[in-house]
């Protein structure tokens, strides 16, 4: 049985094919800013990359925000342009895609899946997934399936409230955890500060392009203090929401992924491990935060996998 699975992110689109569980071919192209039918174009680019869609069982597709599964449609998706509204993307693929099966789930639960098959959260019994990238995504697998919740929305831990955040999220609420921990939020933050005559090697390094995860962990190390601060802030706003997940729901494993968390390594997922740590409901629990193992590609693998059900 083979698959594609692509992961559909803000800046890139990462595409697999896996065959009998194997990733056998990879392919990327970067996500255009354009809209809806730039983005469905790039996917079926990225697919025909990968093989002729006939020739597989089926196409899945991990897509940032809130997806309904049951009909393949992003609810909403405010970290994708032209995505900040209802998009039917499995009917739009399905059409330039001569009509193969497409399967549609949102990214963080993909990567989940993917992790709890294959990788860091194996033999886990209730596994939060947090990635930690532009924004901050989740998914929960509980008792080896994914919790989607009515709506689509279960396991969005970016947008749980955290008290004392006082910035404005993405997605246009007050207080959530993204607006902190998130990297485009830490961003805005980072240059605020630099308009107002804060020094920051953040924005020496970045420039007037986009401040990539590198920066921040070059920053870092150089003993930056605006990095270090908001850091900081991401670190025990993480801490808290995933304390609140845990308290809800008693969960045996956290899986710390994305790219940010990618780049800043096992140093700074051990960081959010004491600072949920310290605000735990049971702090005698078995709970571990870990890093996630499967790398870049847990995503488009997750959303293989989703095909064969
Ligand atoms: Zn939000």
């Amino acid at each position: 049985m083979a698959a594609i699975g692509i992961d559909l992110g803000g800046t890139k689109i990462q595409g697999v094919l896996v065959d009998h569980g194997d990733v056998v071919a990879d392919a990327k192209v970067a996500t255009p800013p354009g809209g809806v039918d730039d983005v469905v174009a790039a996917v079926a680019d990225c697919v025909g990359r990968l093989g002729r869609p006939t020739s597989v069982d089926g196409v899945g597709v991990g897509a940032p925000g809130v997806v309904d599964a049951a009909t393949g449609d992003v609810v909403r998706a405010p970290n994708l342009p032209g995505f900040e509204a209802r998009v039917p993307l499995a009917a739009k693929l399905g059409e330039v895609l001569d009509g193969v099966r497409i399967v549609v789930d949102n990214d963080v639960n993909a990567a989940v899946v993917a992790e709890h098959r294959l990788g860091a959260a194996r033999g886990a019994v209730a596994v939060l997934g947090v990635w930690v990238g532009t924004g901050v995504g989740g998914g929960l697998v509980l008792d080896g399936r994914v919790r989607r919740g009515p709506a689509g929305g279960a396991g969005e831990i970016g947008h749980m409230v955290v008290a004392g955040v006082t910035r404005r999220c993405g997605c246009g609420q007050l207080g959530h955890l993204e607006a902190v921990a998130g990297r485009a939020a830490m961003e805005v933050e980072a240059r605020r500060r630099h308009d107002t005559g804060e020094h920051t090697a953040l924005v020496e390094l970045a420039g007037a392009k986009r401040m990539k995860s590198s920066v921040f962990d070059k920053a870092l190390s150089a003993g930056d203090a605006v990095a270090r601060e908001l850091l900081d802030e991401a670190v025990a706003a993480l801490g808290a929401a995933v304390a609140s997940a845990a308290a809800l729901v008693d969960l045996d494993l956290v899986v710390v992924g994305g790219g940010l968390a990618d780049k800043l390594g096992h140093q700074f997922v051990g960081r959010v491990e004491q600072a949920v740590r310290g605000r735990l409901f049971l702090p005698a629990s078995a709970l571990r935060v870990v890093p996630a193992s499967l790398g870049d590609l847990a995503g488009a693998m997750g959303a293989a996998l989703l095909v064969s059900g």
